[in-house]
């Protein structure tokens, strides 16, 4: 485990109430293969070590002695911070091939101590999301949820590695597979000469 600064957190059960009150501070990786909604985005072609491959986070707990909105009595309100960095394997929807999506994505969060609080709050901040702590909240679960949130409607490299021009219809760039003309079957395969890239190394 490292830790300076930080502590050891339970990412399963930890009492997030208490963690935001006390400002606690927690840094650390969360492995794939322990976060199945991600296993289940990931390309089939994804390579071997893909479930070894882990997110970092950073979570950080605070709060704030004040009014939810003007007008209402100061009450104590709760915070946490939550960065993730990391990518995941997904199909190029351009060109077909399998590449890693960067994840990198941070998010602000109040904290309710129940649904119906976490309804009513008048959230006047859109860069906040209301959650709902507990006492044995699964910061693992939040964090698969803003990976999954992160990840693009339409994956995409950004920048396709030589994409055969018949493979490619309209200005979209959508790709149409079953598609290919019959006579592109006679000429060398770019994916073939990318193929042969990929294992000289
Ligand atoms: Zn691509």
């Amino acid at each position: 485990m490292s830790s300076h600064m930080t502590e050891s957190i339970d990412l399963r059960e930890l009492d997030l109430f208490a963690f935001c009150r006390k400002g606690g501070s927690a840094a650390g990786e969360v492995a794939v293969r322990d976060l199945p909604r991600i296993l289940a985005e990931t390309a089939a072609q994804a390579p071997a070590s893909a479930a070894d491959e882990v997110f970092a986070y950073t979570a950080t707990g605070f709060s704030r002695e004040e009014a939810s909105e003007p007008g209402a009595p100061v009450a104590q309100r709760l915070f946490l911070d939550l960065s993730i960095n990391g990518h995941v394997w997904l199909n190029c929807q351009r060109c077909l091939e399998v590449y890693a999506e960067p994840v990198a994505t941070s998010m602000r969060f109040e904290v309710f101590a129940s649904d119906a609080a976490a309804d009513s709050a008048p959230m006047d901040d859109d860069e906040i999301d209301a959650i709902v702590g507990s006492k044995r909240f699964s910061l693992l679960e939040l964090i698969e949820d803003e990976v999954l949130l992160a990840l693009p409607a339409a994956p995409k490299h950004s920048v396709c590695p030589e994409v055969h021009e018949s493979l490619v219809t309209g200005a979209d760039g959508e790709v149409e597979p079953e598609a290919a003309p019959e006579e592109e079957e006679k000429r060398p395969s770019p994916f073939a000469a990318l193929a042969g890239l990929k294992t000289r190394h």
